[in-house]
């Protein structure tokens, strides 16, 4: 975590909340200084993880740092609804203890600021468009690939979905041709995009990514669904960016496998040359600071 303690008492000091499902993480942010106080804290309860939270946002303001409003960016599902009577509140899902946990009502509560909320993704995506790979473009798509697939769409000045968010992962895609016997890991669809091309399903056929060699067939099958994936949001938004990120793109060979296939499944329909592809398919830039740089751009909203 990149820590600045140079303050500018000029410009507004935000609280945000990388809301994970293994860490908690909370910085003070200023624009043009980043952050300038940071802790992490494990996520475990619900009642133990806010109140260290919380914790640490108050001994920030005993030292002068008094943040004007705070943003989370979430694990989901969330409500992220702001007209919903539950907005902030984690929904029933995989993440055992924390349904019904409304983080947005006790950050309020606590410290007494407004308080947005949104998904991971979706902050991820307007840090992205304000400091990192989709830095100041019109329209961007973010997909994170890792347990799951989600992604956020930003496009005429506002995020795509509200009040709800994209549910992109579980669109339908076609099979590759050598991955005809796999039923596809969804729960609830089976071989939609998260449940052919989520690390989750690429360990299952092939064991852990981290060991599958570059050049393995597996690798083509996941590029193969990728670039799908951005052939539709090429198709439906005409992004100036798709920004891959998430654990699984990590292997730095994949985006380039990705951008290849997009070429050939688009078949020059939009005519973008191999330059423009590389410059419209691409990884994210902000790394591990991504959440809390959302967060700080939900405080702004
Ligand atoms: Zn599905």
């Amino acid at each position: 975590m990149t820590v600045s303690t140079e303050l500018n008492s000029e410009m507004p000091v935000l609280a945000a909340i990388d809301a994970g499902g293994t860490t908690f993480k909370c910085a003070l942010i200023q624009e043009g200084r980043g952050i300038i106080a940071g802790v992490r804290i494990p996520t475990t309860q619900p009642e133990p993880t806010l109140k260290a939270c919380a914790h640490f946002f108050k001994e920030q303001k005993t030292k002068g740092l008094i943040a004007s409003s705070m943003g989370i960016a979430s694990f989901g599902p969330i409500d992220v609804d702001p007209s919903s009577s539950n907005y902030g509140m984690i929904l029933d899902g995989p993440k055992l203890g924390w349904a019904a946990t409304n983080l947005r009502d006790y950050f309020e509560q606590e410290l007494s600021i407004p308080v947005a909320v949104d998904t991971d993704v979706n902050g991820a995506l307007l840090a992205e468009m304000e400091w990192g790979a989709a830095k100041g473009v019109n329209a961007a798509a973010y997909v994170t690939i890792g347990t799951g697939i989600g992604a956020g769409l930003f496009a005429n000045g506002s995020l795509i979905g509200k009040p709800n968010h994209p549910e992109f992962g579980h669109i339908r895609v076609q099979r590759h041709y050598a991955d005809i016997a796999f039923s596809g890991g969804c729960s609830i669809h089976g071989d939609c995009l998260e449940g052919l091309a989520s690390a989750a399903a690429l360990t299952r056929r092939f064991g852990n990514p981290v060991n599958l060699p570059v050049g393995h067939i597996g690798w083509d099958i996941e590029a193969y669904y990728l670039a799908q994936a951005c052939n539709v949001l090429s198709l439906m938004l005409r992004p100036d960016k798709i920004v891959l990120g998430g654990g699984l793109m990590l292997a730095p060979h994949l985006i380039g496998n990705v951008r290849h296939q997009y070429a050939q499944l688009m078949n020059n329909y939009l005519g973008q040359s191999k330059d423009e592809i590389d410059n419209l398919i691409v990884t994210p830039e902000l790394g591990d600071d991504a959440g809390l740089l959302g967060g700080a751009c939900l405080a702004k909203l």
